[in-house]
Parts: C-alpha cells; sequence; structure tokens
C-alpha cells in the first residue's frame, strides 16, 4: 500500500508566499525580517486552522536561514532550511500548552531558553494554545519573556487573545489572523486538486470551503474526505451528500414559493428538508442567509460579498431581479425573527412554518384554491359538515393576513408585484390579489357565504389529513387561533382564558364561564376548527364548549388572574417578570 500523507500536511506551505490568504501578515514578517527589526516575542491570535503554526515555522526558518534570497523568502538550501525542511532542526521548539501546561512543563522550557543555538542565529520557541497555560505557569514565564537571552525568539499562538493577561500581552507584538475567505481557500482547493490529478466542479469545491469556514486545514481535510468518497471525482451532489450540506436549490425553490404565495409547496419543502434530518433552527438560518445573498446580488457593488461559485452567483443574480427590495428587507427580517425565538419556542415546528406564511403573504399573491392542491390553503377552508348542519350558514373566511401584524396605512404598502415568473407566465390566471379584506373572523360584518360557494371552495383539498399532535401542540395551535382573531377582543381572551383540555384523541373540550363566552366561541367555532386544522393537519379535530359555573367560584382560575392575587400581595413580582422575560 503506498503511503499516504494527508493533504493538510503535504500541502503544508514552507514558505511565506505560499501562505494562503494572509498576505498582509506574511509582507509585514518579511519586512521586520530583511529589516532586522526582530521582536523576542510574537503573539500570533485566531482561529484553527488558519495558519499560525505554520507561519510561525516558516518564521523560525527564514530568521535563521543563511542565504535569505531577495524577496525575504528562506533559500531552502542552506544546511539551516535543510534542517528545518528534514525536521531535524534544533533551532525549534514546539511546546502545545493544551497538554503541557504546568509550572514544570514552563520551567524546563526556560532551562532549555539558555542554551544558544548552535547552527544559526536564534532559537525559536512555539508556544501553541498558550491560553490553556496555568496561572502559575504564566507567571513562571513572564521573567524569561521579559529578559529573554539574544538568541532567543518566542512566538505565541493562540485561538483565544482575550484569555491572554495583560502582562503578556504587553510584551509580545501581537499579529492577527484572519480567517481565509472562501475564494482563497477555493483556488488553494483548486491547485490541490490539479496536482493531485483529482477531477473537481468548482461548486463542489465552493462547499468544501464554506464548510471549512476560514480554515485552510479543516478545508483540506474535507477535500480528502471527499475525494475517498467520490473515487477520485469531487462533485457538487457527492459533497452536499457527504457533508450533509443543504442543497442550495431548496433555498431558491422555496423563495419562488414565497414570490407566488405558495404555503403549502413551501410547507412540503420544508418537510422534506426535515425528513432528510436537517435541523430546522440550521435551515432557518441558512434561509436568512440566501435572502442575505439575494440583497448583495443586486447590487454589482456588493456582488463580491457574495462567496459562491460563478454558475450560482449567476442564478442569484437572475433570481434577486425577481425580488423586489421591500421583500429582501422583510424577509430578511421575519427569518432573523424565526432565529431569535427559535429557543424560546416550545413548538419549533410550528414556528418555523408560521414563518413560513409569513413570508408566503409578502408579495399579497393568493393562488387560486387549485393552485393549492396540497394542505394548508391561505384561507381557512370551512369543513362542509359544519356549513351543512347549520340553519344559517354563517361563515366567514378566515383572515388571511392575520398571521401578520395589521398593515399600518401610512406605511408604503408594497405593491404586489406578479413577475413573470414561469409559473405566472404558464397559467396567469391562478395568480390573484386580494382586496383588502376584514382581518377579523367576526361573521357579522362578513358577506356570508353561500353553502354553494363554500363547496366549491372545498373541494380540491385532496385526501383527509390526520397527522398525529400532542397536546401542547393543541394548545399553540389554539392560541395562534386566538391572536388571529383581530377585532374582537372577547373571543380572543375567552380563548387565551379558557384552554381546552383532550377528551379523547382529536376531541377536546373548552370549559367557560358564562353564556356570553359560550357565545363567542360558538360564533366563531367553525372557523377555529377549520383554522385547528389546518395549523394541525389533521381534518378531524373537534371541540365543544362547555359552561362551567364552579369554575366562577374558585377564585382565581387563569395563570393571569392567579398571577395578579399574587401581585397584590407582593408587587416586585411584576419587576421579577420582566426582568426575565417570563411568559405566563
Ligand atoms: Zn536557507
Amino acid at each position: 500500500m503506498e503511503h499516504y500523507i494527508v493533504s493538510a500536511r503535504k500541502y503544508r506551505p514552507a514558505t511565506f508566499r505560499t501562505v494562503v490568504g494572509q498576505q498582509a501578515l506574511t509582507t509585514t514578517l518579511k519586512n521586520a525580517i530583511a529589516n532586522n527589526h526582530l521582536a523576542h516575542a510574537y503573539l500570533f491570535c485566531g482561529p484553527r486552522g488558519v495558519g499560525k503554526t505554520t507561519c510561525a515555522r516558516i518564521f523560525a526558518k527564514t530568521i535563521n536561514c543563511l542565504n535569505l534570497k531577495p524577496d525575504g523568502e528562506a533559500c531552502d538550501e542552506c544546511e539551516s532550511c535543510r534542517s528545518f525542511n528534514e525536521q531535524r532542526s534544533f533551532n525549534i521548539h514546539e511546546l502545545d500548552a493544551a497538554s503541557n501546561n504546568s509550572v514544570d512543563d514552563i520551567r524546563s522550557l526556560v532551562d532549555q531558553v539558555r542554551i544558544p543555538p548552535q547552527i544559526g542565529k536564534y532559537s525559536v520557541y512555539i508556544i501553541d494554545e498558550v491560553h490553556m497555560l496555568s496561572t502559575a505557569a504564566f507567571n513562571a514565564f513572564l521573567k524569561t519573556l521579559e529578559e529573554p537571552p539574544a538568541h532567543a525568539i518566542f512566538i505565541l499562538a493562540t485561538t483565544e487573545k482575550h484569555k491572554i493577561i495583560p502582562t503578556i500581552l504587553s510584551r509580545c507584538q501581537i499579529y492577527d489572523f484572519n480567517r481565509i475567505r472562501v475564494a482563497d481557500i477555493v483556488e488553494h482547493l483548486q491547485y490541490v486538486a490539479t496536482n493531485e490529478g483529482v477531477e473537481a466542479e468548482p461548486e463542489a469545491l465552493n462547499v468544501i470551503a464554506q464548510k471549512a469556514d476560514g480554515a485552510m486545514r479543516d478545508a483540506l481535510s474535507i477535500f480528502d474526505q471527499v475525494v475517498s468518497f467520490g473515487g477520485g471525482r469531487i462533485t457538487y451532489k457527492g459533497v452536499i451528500e457527504n457533508l450533509n450540506v443543504l442543497d442550495y436549490d431548496y433555498y431558491f425553490r422555496l423563495v419562488e414559493d414565497f414570490l407566488a404565495g405558495r404555503v403549502n409547496h413551501a410547507f412540503m419543502l420544508f418537510d422534506e428538508i426535515l425528513n432528510k434530518g436537517f435541523d430546522a433552527q440550521h435551515f432557518i438560518n441558512g434561509l436568512a442567509s440566501h435572502f442575505r445573498d439575494l440583497l448583495v446580488s443586486r447590487d454589482s457593488e456588493t456582488l463580491v460579498l457574495l462567496e459562491v461559485g460563478s454558475s450560482i452567483a449567476e442564478q442569484y443574480g437572475e433570481q434577486a431581479k425577481r425580488c423586489p427590495l421591500s421583500f429582501l428587507y422583510k424577509a430578511l427580517e421575519i427569518a432573523n425573527e424565526c432565529d431569535l425565538n427559535y429557543k424560546a419556542s416550545r413548538n419549533k415546528r410550528l414556528l418555523v412554518e408560521l414563518t413560513l406564511v409569513r413570508l408566503c403573504q409578502l408579495t399579497g399573491i393568493v393562488p387560486k384554491p387549485e393552485d393549492e392542491q396540497i394542505e394548508i390553503k391561505p384561507l381557512v377552508a370551512v369543513p362542509i359538515s359544519a356549513v351543512v348542519q347549520e340553519e344559517e350558514p354563517a361563515v366567514s373566511p378566515a383572515p388571511e393576513k392575520s398571521v401578520l401584524e395589521p398593515r399600518k396605512v401610512s406605511e408604503p404598502t408594497p405593491t404586489p408585484i406578479v413577475k413573470p415568473t414561469p409559473e405566472t407566465l404558464l397559467t396567469p390566471k391562478t395568480i390573484s390579489v386580494r382586496a383588502p379584506q376584514n382581518l377579523s373572523i367576526s361573521q357579522a360584518e362578513q358577506p356570508r357565504i353561500s353553502t354553494e360557494n363554500v363547496v366549491t371552495e372545498s373541494e380540491p383539498v385532496a385526501p383527509e389529513r390526520r397527522e398525529l399532535f400532542t397536546v401542547a401542540q393543541f394548545i399553540a395551535a389554539w392560541k395562534q387561533c386566538a391572536k388571529e382573531i383581530v377585532d374582537q377582543a372577547h373571543t380572543t381572551n375567552t380563548m387565551l382564558n379558557f384552554l381546552p383540555e383532550q377528551v379523547k384523541e382529536e376531541q377536546y373540550k373548552v370549559l367557560v364561564v358564562n353564556n356570553l363566552q359560550q357565545k363567542a366561541l360558538l360564533e366563531n367555532q367553525p372557523a377555529i376548527t377549520a383554522r385547528l386544522a389546518e395549523l394541525l393537519k389533521n381534518d378531524f379535530v373537534t371541540f365543544a364548549i362547555e359552561v362551567d359555573t364552579t369554575i366562577a367560584e374558585r377564585t382565581a382560575f387563569t395563570p393571569e388572574e392567579k398571577f395578579v392575587k399574587m401581585q397584590e400581595k407582593n408587587p416586585d413580582l411584576t419587576h421579577l417578570r420582566q426582568q426575565l422575560g417570563l411568559e405566563l
């Protein structure tokens, strides 16, 4: 078997010139050497894998080179250089502080420092992960750092500069290493691939570079991994599968859905993404980045901020042209909001789905029912049974905009723009812009919908849905419904004050205190039921409304009321609640 060397080692730079992505820094170091302005201690800071130790080694080699080249690089030919390249030089000492962080370790290092080098001018001491040294070790080291022998140079490397005590910082020349840019990593990977005879798609290398997050060492190890996986070929498909990266394509398709208001497609795509094992928050972050990338693609000036390969960049440019600026701003905001609320949310899937709904409503375009073949419709579909059993089918379409906060009149409402997407070109009829409707579920103010109409509207509903849900999910959906009823405060309050309890499977029961509350709920029951069915993806969900006068006799029955009672006794509670951001 052939001796295999990992790429990160095989392609470790041996000269300043070949260090990738740290040009400003390497130039400064080279100049310092050329002008003989050497400090006794350097601190190399920066994330892992960006070349700190590599630069330290090159530095050690270069200052000891007996025959420096005019461009400031080591000659790689003299005895000192060769000993460095063959890793047998006595002029370099490396200490990994992560595993040798005791006072004794530092003392034995300090003892070595006194001995001058036999060949070359300098002994270089590299202390990696220097922030890991114990306080006692730091102190033991401090004296040597203050008065080092002329031949000694210390290079301290750390990923965590803030952990270095000020007395050390003040004695070092500090160099901050940057994360390596994606384009630089891609270029280097391309070089390695060519050298290794590996065929690689540029998009694939791009994904590797992004995954490496600015660290060349990581990029090269991922590279090795995908090479062995792909049998010497690196393809975009292979890479996203192997690295478990979410395909850009999903985001492109989702934005098309947002632009066309296709909630159902967006839900199905999200489901597919979850089924592939991706984390919902990861997905939301990716979506936010996608919006950001679309935003920077709109302008040739900001285009440089787009860190993707050329063919995908083209795709970004094309989609960005069709996204109104107001849409992108708002979409970024919504995605960011979801990310912020994610940790606190108890029903994370619902949170993301609501976010998708909001995004689909941004352009104000609502596809007609035939376009919505799958589950969710932007309008609350009223089950036929609910309509038939009532004499007066006083049923209102539910608030399509209710998930969004009501629009302020003064705000420049983004004009619903129907951009010629393939869909709209093919079926221009399916896009309709709804006139602003009453945002409440209030039936009194709504134009009554005849049974006939309801039937035709409900017809396209596919097979009945019956997804499992937990009591908690039901309650969350219930609260969601309550909040969507915009101008019936009484109904909203009743719904929030009286949470249903499970009777059996999808059957729930809500106990209220008086007839007024019962009436408020009864009037909205069909719409609420339909909305619950939609949110829970279950057409069998029902709830009964009963009056239980015994509840009224209890002093406090809702968390709010209990809280108010406690508050009366202890006013500090309000303050505490605000400070901790607690919800009841
Ligand atoms: Zn040399």
